[in-house]
């Protein structure tokens, strides 16, 4: 098989980075996980912090046995799959390849493209500059929106309203925009329970 096709099967995937560090956002804040940052996005976020992993083309194409050796160098067995935007590419063996040596599986999506692979956790973070596909809907264990735009709050709301019954509901303050709106969200979330805050942490303590 070709590389293309190995990717398209989801044998092989373009890695832009993989670290062990502490999950500093969302449900899982302040858990050691590993992350494998996927290359490729076509989401386009103008405050995007990643911008470098939107061309996938650019970045080391690596089977998911290799993926997989790498998380287990780590005493840690929560592993984070984020981008680039991760659901362009088939997660079922990767996914699979994990699970099976005990990990447990999250995702960071935007949920762009169809949902594909076996998580444990799905944490959806939708994006004003591509619609989500219907399929993250049922399968979001958290609702992440990330707040940069007064107008975000309507646009999480309209979220909100189509996630599953038992999706968590977060916001989070964009980095550079925390000064304007963390005092917003505390405000918004103290009328309206049903939402949690979340916070960089990972930034506050100057880790990846
Ligand atoms: S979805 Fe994520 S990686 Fe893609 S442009 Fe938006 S913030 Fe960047």
């Amino acid at each position: 098989m070709t590389t293309q096709e190995l990717v398209a099967t989801g044998q092989q995937l373009p890695v832009m980075e993989a670290f062990y560090t502490i999950q500093g956002e969302g449900r899982f804040t302040g858990h050691p996980a590993y992350f494998i940052r996927l290359g490729g996005c076509d989401v386009g976020c103008v405050w995007c912090d990643v911008k470098e992993s939107w061309e996938a083309a650019k970045w080391p194409v690596i089977s998911i046995d290799e993926i997989v050796e790498g998380a287990l160098a780590y005493p840690g067995r929560l592993v984070v799959i984020t981008g680039g935007e991760p659901l362009i590419y088939n997660l079922f063996p990767l996914t699979q390849l994990l699970k099976e040596k005990g990990f447990s599986t999250h995702i960071e999506t935007s949920g762009a493209h169809p949902f594909s692979g076996e998580f444990d956790w799905v944490c959806f973070s939708p994006k004003k500059f591509k619609k989500p596909h219907p399929s993250i809907y049922q399968v979001a264990n958290e609702l992440k929106v990330v707040i940069y735009h007064a107008s975000d709050f309507e646009f999480a709301e309209e979220h909100a309203a189509q996630v599953n019954p038992t999706c968590e509901l977060r916001l989070q303050p964009e980095w550079s925009k925390a000064d304007r709106f963390t005092s917003e969200i505390i405000e918004y979330i103290k009328k309206r329970p049903a939402w949690k805050i979340s916070l960089q942490t990972h930034k506050f303590m100057d880790i990846p």
